[in-house]
């Protein structure tokens, strides 16, 4: 089982579960290895970000799609990842306690997290169960319309 949570959550989920950030950065107190395979960075460096595509006619779609693409190419090293993990790990971001995802909270009733786009890879490309923790409710659907 994948755990899909922010770091502030991370600390109570039960114990044994392995906590990995799948963020560029870690809020202060906190260090989780890293799966470096659900960064957000291509290999160019560039972020891939919702911020990144609003001159788009649809930017959160085409936000979904980069990514991802991003982790398909990535497709061996996820499962490397995987490989090397035992039992339920938690996949940690900041969301929705950083500034920007309270803001679109309080704009839109949702924020835009990677991770759903995680979640939704893992769903569809590997053998795991995804759990999702309660803030992630209110994690937009990339996919709706
Ligand atoms: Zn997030």
């Amino acid at each position: 089982m994948i755990y899909l949570t922010s770091f502030k959550k991370s600390t109570g989920l039960p114990t044994g579960i392995g906590k990995w950030s799948a963020a560029v950065y870690q809020p202060k107190g906190f260090n989780y290895p890293k799966a470096s395979c659900f960064d957000i960075r291509d290999f160019t460096g560039r972020w891939i970000r919702p911020r990144e595509f609003i001159a788009e006619k649809e930017p959160l779609f085409m936000y979904r799609r980069t990514l991802l693409k991003l982790y398909k190419s990535r497709a061996k090293k996820i499962l490397n990842w995987l490989g090397n993990t035992k039992g339920d790990v938690a996949l940690c971001c900041w969301c929705p306690y950083e500034k920007a995802a309270q803001l679109q909270l309080e704009e839109w009733g949702s924020f835009v997290c990677h991770l759903f786009v995680v979640g939704e890879y893992l769903a569809d490309y590997t053998e795991e169960l995804v759990w999702y923790d309660s803030d992630r409710l209110h994690m937009a659907v990339l996919t709706q319309k």
